[in-house]
This record gives C-alpha cells, sequence and structure tokens, in this order.
C-alpha cells in the first residue's frame, strides 16, 4: 500500500482504549451493536447527501450493512456501502475523541474498576469497543463519489498507534476487520451472530445481512432427492425505522436499544414516549428522558437536540430548534412529513413548521414528566435529582408553560428536615394555613444558611411552611415566578413582611405600641450606621434575634446581590 504512515493516538483514546478493555469485558458483545450502529449512521449520511447528488449512489443505492465471518483466518468484517470516509476523515474519526464533556469525563475516572466501568458506559466507546475483542482492527473505506483509487487502510493493534495507508477499493463505503483475539472466537460463530444482531440491532433501518451457504444436493432418510439451495445473502434484522411501526408492535427492549443507538448512551432511558401527530402539521416523534445526566449538561453551548428525518429520510443530528434549552437532556427522533427534503438549520431557524413541532415535543415532554410524578413518585424524584436544575431554567425560557414547568419543580422545605428537593407546590398548598394567600420562600447561599435564617423565626411559630432555596439558580427562577395557581410567591427576606390574615387584631395593637416605644432607638442606630442602609424599622419577624438585615421590597434581594458581586458587577 501506497503512502503509508504510522500515527500516535490522542492521549485521551489511548487512556480510553485501556480502560475499555478491562472494565467492559463482561459486556463485550456490545462491540457489534456500535460497529452496526456506526454503518447505519454511514448509511442515513449517505442518503442525505445523495438527495442533492445521486451520483454518489454510484448505481448502488441498496444500502445494506453486512457481517462476514472467515473461520480460517479468524476475522469477522463488518461492511457497509455507506457515506465511507476520506484519508483526513480517518485520521479524525478513528484516531481522536471529539466528544463533549471527554475532559470532564477523565477527570472523574477513581481508578475503581466498578466505578469507572460505569462512567465509561455513560460516556460512550464508539469504534474503539472494537478492541475488546480484537487484538487487531483493519478498516478499509473509500469515500462516496471519490476515485476507487482513493481507498484508505487504517490498521492498529489498539496500542499507541495506528498506520493509514492509500489502497485501491472498488466498492464505496466501509470495512471494519476484527482479528479477534484467541479467546473471542465464538463470534465467528453463526447463531451467536444473529442472536446479537437480534438484541441490538433490530430497530436499525438498514437492512442487516450475512451469507447463508450453499446446501448441495442430496438425499432425505428414505431415499428423495432434497434440491440444492444456492448461496445468497439473508437479512437477518427487521430493518424497519422503530418510529415508524405501531407502537403496540415495539417492545420495551427495542424501545431501550433504539435509544442507545440514537443517544450514544449505554444506559437504559428512564422514560420515553412515542407519537403520530396528524392534522396541521404531521410528524411523528420518539422522545426520551435518559436515566442520568450526560458529562455535558451544564454547557449550554454544547450540541444538543434531537436527530431529524423528513419523511424518513435522516436529515441531520442535533436538531436543537425542536426542543427548548431547558429541555436539553432529552433524545429522540424527529420525523417531519411537512418539511422539505432540502431543509437546512438556517431554513429551520424561522420556521411555523419548525415551532409547530417545537410546541408539541415541549408539550408531550412536560405532559410525561407529569403523569411520571403523579405515578411513580421515586422515579420522579431520580429524574429531579439529575435534571432538576436544568428544568429551573423553563419559567424564564418558556413563559406560555411556566405554570406546568413550575407544577414538576421540587424544593426544600422547613416541612421536612432534609436538604433533598422534594416538596412540590401542589404539596406546599395543601398544607397552607388558613388564610395564608402567599407561597413562603427563602434564597441562601447553602441549605445551613437557609435553614438557620432568622427570617424564619415568626414562620416557625406559626407553623407556616417556608421553602428554602439555595441552589445558584434559584434566585433567577424566582424573579420569574410570580405565582402558581393564583397564590404568589413572597421572599421572606424581602421589605415588610405582610401576613394578611394570618395577623390577628390584637397582634397588630401591640406591634403599633412597640413600634412608638422604640421610635427614638430606630433613629439612633440610623444615624450610626447611616448611608449603609436605606432605613431601620422595628421587626415583628424575629422571635429570637436581635436584629436582621432585610433587602427593600422593590430592590434585589440578598442573594441576588450577592450573585451580582460574585461575577463582578
Ligand atoms: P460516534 O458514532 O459516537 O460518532 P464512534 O467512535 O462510534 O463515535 O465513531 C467515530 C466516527 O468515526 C463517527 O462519527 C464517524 O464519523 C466515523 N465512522 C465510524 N464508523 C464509520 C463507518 N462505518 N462509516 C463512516 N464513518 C464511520
Ligand atoms: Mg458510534
Amino acid at each position: 500500500a501506497a503512502h503509508k504512515e504510522t500515527h500516535g493516538f490522542q492521549t485521551e483514546v489511548k487512556k480510553l482504549l485501556q480502560l475499555m478493555i478491562h472494565s467492559l469485558y463482561s459486556n463485550k458483545e456490545i462491540f457489534l451493536r456500535e460497529l452496526v450502529s456506526n454503518a447505519a449512521d454511514a448509511a442515513d449520511k449517505l442518503r442525505f447527501r445523495a438527495l442533492s447528488d445521486d451520483k454518489l449512489y454510484e448505481n448502488d443505492g441498496d444500502l445494506r450493512v453486512r457481517l462476514i465471518v472467515d473461520k480460517d483466518a479468524g476475522t469477522l468484517t463488518i461492511s457497509d456501502n455507506g457515506i465511507g470516509m476520506t484519508r483526513d476523515d480517518v485520521i479524525e474519526h478513528l484516531g481522536t475523541i471529539a466528544k463533549s464533556g471527554t475532559a470532564e469525563f477523565f477527570s472523574k475516572l477513581s481508578g475503581d474498576q466498578a466505578r469507572d466501568s460505569q462512567l465509561i458506559g455513560q460516556f460512550g466507546v464508539g469504534f474503539y469497543s472494537a478492541f475488546i475483542v480484537a487484538d487487531k482492527v483493519t478498516v478499509r473505506t473509500r469515500a462516496a463519489g471519490q476515485d476507487s483509487s482513493r481507498g484508505v487502510e487504517w490498521e492498529s493493534a489498539g496500542e499507541g498507534d495506528f498506520t493509514v495507508a492509500d489502497i485501491e477499493k472498488a466498492g464505496r463505503g466501509t470495512d471494519v476487520i476484527l482479528h479477534l483475539k484467541a479467546d473471542e472466537k465464538e463470534f465467528l460463530d453463526d447463531w451467536r451472530l444473529r442472536s446479537i444482531i437480534g438484541k441490538y440491532s433490530d430497530h436499525i433501518s438498514v437492512a442487516v445481512q450475512m451469507y447463508k451457504d450453499e446446501v448441495p444436493e442430496s438425499e432425505g432418510p428414505d431415499g428423495e432427492k432434497i434440491e440444492a439451495q444456492p448461496g445468497q445473502w439473508e437479512t437477518i434484522n427487521k430493518a424497519t425505522a422503530i418510529w415508524t411501526r405501531d407502537k403496540s408492535e415495539v417492545s420495551d427492549e427495542e424501545y431501550q436499544e433504539f435509544y442507545k443507538h440514537v443517544s450514544h448512551d449505554f444506559g437504559d432511558p428512564l422514560l420515553w414516549s412515542h407519537n403520530k401527530v396528524e392534522g396541521k402539521t404531521e410528524y411523528t416523534s420518539l422522545l426520551y428522558v435518559p436515566t442520568k445526566a450526560p458529562f455535558d449538561l451544564w454547557n449550554r453551548e454544547q450540541k444538543h437536540g434531537l436527530k431529524l428525518y423528513v419523511q424518513r429520510v435522516f436529515i441531520m443530528d442535533d436538531a436543537e430548534q425542536f426542543m427548548p434549552v431547558y429541555l436539553r437532556f432529552v433524545k429522540g427522533v424527529l420525523d417531519s412529513n411537512d418539511l422539505p427534503l432540502n431543509v437546512s438549520r438556517e431554513i429551520l431557524q424561522d420556521n411555523k413548521i419548525t415551532q409547530a413541532m417545537r410546541q408539541g415535543c415541549t408539550k408531550k415532554v412536560l405532559q410525561m414528566l407529569e403523569r411520571l410524578a403523579s405515578n411513580d413518585k421515586d422515579k420522579y424524584q431520580s429524574f429531579w435529582n439529575e435534571f432538576g436544575n436544568v428544568l429551573k431554567e423553563g419559567p424564564a425560557e418558556d413563559y406560555s408553560n411556566r405554570e406546568k414547568i413550575a407544577g414538576l419543580l421540587r424544593f426544600a422545605s422547613t416541612q421536612e428536615d432534609s436538604s433533598a428537593q422534594t416538596v412540590s407546590l401542589d404539596d406546599y398548598l395543601g398544607r397552607m394555613k388558613e388564610g395564608q394567600d402567599k407561597i413562603y420562600y427563602i434564597t441562601a447561599d447553602n441549605y445551613q444558611a437557609a435553614k438557620s435564617s432568622p427570617h424564619l423565626e415568626i414562620f416557625r411559630k406559626k407553623g407556616i411552611e417556608v421553602l428554602l432555596m439555595s441552589d445558584r439558580i434559584d434566585e433567577w427562577l424566582m424573579s420569574h415566578l410570580n405565582d402558581y395557581k393564583e397564590k404568589s410567591f413572597q421572599a421572606i427576606t424581602k421589605g415588610q413582611l405582610d401576613l394578611g390574615e394570618l395577623e390577628d387584631e390584637e397582634t397588630k395593637k401591640a406591634q403599633e405600641e412597640a413600634e412608638k416605644q422604640v421610635a427614638g432607638l430606630t433613629e439612633r442606630v440610623k444615624t450610626v450606621l447611616g448611608e449603609r442602609v436605606k432605613e431601620v424599622k422595628l421587626s415583628h419577624r424575629l422571635t429570637d434575634s436581635p436584629a436582621c438585615v432585610v433587602a427593600d421590597e422593590y430592590g434585589m434581594s440578598t442573594q441576588m446581590i450577592k450573585l451580582m458581586q460574585a461575577a463582578g458587577q
């Protein structure tokens, strides 16, 4: 082969390879899922590119993936006629990890095998999983539309480096040839392979094929003649896109496997929702909520969104236009009947169809979460623990759904003796006192500070529940939530504390009396503190502490002021 070069793997790849081979060994068959998944992606990409350039099919539009076993050589080949790769593609995609969250992933590794293998599963290993079962991998590929002389051969033993060389390759697409380790020969077995494909790849829309050997002419037990059968390629998966099938015909296992294919996550999803929408806009959506947050959840710039299809043709990954940012953890596919096949990100940006689908999908996700919250509290709690802080961005971003989102929020409160966020606003409303017309809350730097705030004293005494908020985003959240089910929110650190109906006449009189008595004292304190305070007042909210600082009713709260200071404002 010509122009042969040796390249070192990116450091992260080396680490990943080492780690993976050891920690994923007990689940080694997943390598086939990963490689077939890549082949299916390659078919999708070719179909998409061929929409505008039919010649890319090179007169072979029958896209398929083939598993080829060579028992003598001890190799298993996964061969596709998809988009293929150029030399540059190969060096970039099979030598580095371009995935988001990579640095974070490596920083979380502990050296503890059980924990690390869990993390690795979450991170996803893709192509490199081939080295779990192979001690050498050869990739032969040619990009669609290129001359047959522009083939590339990549080869590696999965240690420090790999080679790339130019080759002649007549057929378009990619062959991944696994030289199986001596004790992995089970993957040469026809039935073993069929059962793995059945388990992992039924939902994939491209055909996965195996060769059925010819059966020579023979004689049956009674001397009758049995006809010869020619050898042929046989499709061994269902090969229909899962979302086009009827819900009742898709098993939970199939939904779960498909999730792994679209999300590149190894774990099972927490829940999903499959919908065919008919009417003014027609589309099918299959939306998943993951069990675990991905490594890059906190990076709002990171890729997210749905896989977009138009009339079953793959159009793009990470179409973020169909999901608001506060639901960026949702994965899945959207298949539109209305959008044009040549749709681009620019066209999607400002488009009525996009808006309608976005509204529909948002509603579906909120509904699915509402249903989970009422049907399975524990499962909802585990969702909240992973994604609650993302959902808290919702009321600011999505005004029209803010009441729905508010209903999904969970808080710590004075009702429970724990920092766990388990109390819903409906729980709170159900416990309100006679005559209480506000939802009281406090924001602070941390749970301890919120819980031991002197502002709470009067509420404790009167047995009124207060929500304790101490996440960074809470202040932002509360500045966009004015009320819930017609009860307004009141920060107990802000302005005059008006307990409204909760105050009785006698207490009011006593308070007015007390105010007159201390008039001189508050004047003096004000003189001493001067410019540093706006006002000094007698407080009725403290029962044990002598004094506390409160924010102006219409000014920023103390917590917001701290946030602004931290941000250098
Ligand atoms: P992922 O599938 O999550 O992108 P992988 O490690 O599985 O990560 O694959 C890395 C990249 O290598 C793919 O994104 C793709 O660009 C390329 N690739 C892998 N297998 C194929 C293939 N069969 N055909 C074309 N490109 C491929
Ligand atoms: Mg992959």
